[in-house]
């Protein structure tokens, strides 16, 4: 693997752990679980964008850029690590944030004020679809930008997933079976292509399932199409010899619900079931879509008691605060 050409920075703390969700799994009456805990990847709260920006700032670095600029919604957490990591490297931060200013600041949009980025407003366009006009500002205003794609997901940010599972597949050789799925929150396509590339170049069994937690494509193009383009683009990248096929590219949309960031019954139960068995959180997003929709399919007994299934968790936790009043659930 050619990827460590590739010039990265260091932005978090690594390998993050994994560990067996026993008591979960006994809840449940089997499978054997596991998680992975990239929401501890100790950037800013943590959170599956750390990976990706470890690659994408060191391209931004490699190419000279004082500044940068990035788009997601008023709760991104791709948005809220950006500007974590763009603090510590001592460069401006411009975050395109979807929705009008809000009255109250909480979570994510909290900390993105707290790690000093210069956050612009932009309506209904939460997929940076404003950052054309305000590159061009601050072009003008002399400052060499770099544009970090929506979710960090591009090529680069997949090569960083295809790292994650060479970390996992280490980490796995003290555990004496090997999983049979890896499930997670698929949204913008970097983690699931990185994955996927992962599972071919070092020949893991386990079964990839995304569980898909916004029901809109990205640009007209299907999310499956985006994670098969951009898992060949990092293959290459990577010098691998292996190619994603369609037919690899599992994703489950039967959890999107009412759609992105509408949280209910699923979310809230994911939520306070992972917390009171096993004192883990997870953010009412992703995690919770994605851990509620796993759950769901072990009720429906879509898993073999002796299967052993990976929950890696991708992080979003700081959102809870910003969402109380969908996730409280008394005492
Ligand atoms: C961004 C994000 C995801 C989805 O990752 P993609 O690479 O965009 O598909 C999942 N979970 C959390 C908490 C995220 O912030």
């Amino acid at each position: 693997m050619k990827s460590n050409h590739y010039k990265k920075v260091s932005l978090g703390f690594f390998p993050t752990p994994v560990v067996e969700l026993k008591r979960l799994s006994q809840e449940l009456g089997g499978p054997t679980l596991f998680i992975k805990r990239d929401d501890n990847t100790g950037l800013g709260l943590g959170g599956n964008k750390t990976r990706k920006l470890e690659y994408i700032l060191g391209d931004a670095l490699g190419q000279g850029a004082d500044t940068i600029i990035t788009a997601g919604a008023m709760q991104s957490n791709h948005c809220r690590q950006t500007a974590a990591a763009a603090a510590s490297l001592g460069l401006e931060c411009h975050l395109v944030l979807g929705g009008d200013e809000p009255e109250t600041v909480n979570g994510n949009l909290l900390l993105d004020q707290i790690f000093g980025s210069h956050i612009h407003w932009a309506g209904d366009n939460r997929k940076g679809e404003d950052i054309p006009n305000i590159v061009a500002q601050l072009t003008n205003a002399g400052k060499r930008v770099y544009v970090v794609p929506y979710g960090g997901s591009n090529a680069l940010g997949a090569l960083a997933f295809l790292e994650a599972m060479n970390e996992l597949q280490k980490q796995l050789k003290i555990f004496e079976k090997p999983l049979t799925h890896i499930v997670f929150a698929s949204s913008s396509g970097g983690t699931h292509s990185g994955i996927l590339l992962g599972k071919l170049a070092f020949n893991m069994a386990a079964e990839i399932l995304g569980i898909n937690i916004d029901k809109d494509g990205v640009n007209g193009v299907s999310l499956e199409q985006v994670i098969l383009s951009l898992a060949n683009e990092a293959a290459e990248m990577a010098g691998l010899d292996q190619r994603v096929l369609i037919n690899d590219v599992r994703l489950n949309s039967d959890y999107v619900g009412d759609g992105y960031a509408v949280i209910g019954a699923l979310e809230k139960q994911a939520i306070s079931l992972l917390a009171r068995t096993e004192g883990i959180l997870l953010d009412p997003i992703y995690t919770a879509r994605a851990m509620g929709g796993l759950v769901d399919m072990i009720r429906a007994e879509k898993f073999n008691k002796n299967d052993r299934v990976l929950f890696w968790h991708t992080g979003g936790t700081p959102a809870l605060f910003a969402y109380s009043d969908e996730v409280s659930c008394g005492s």
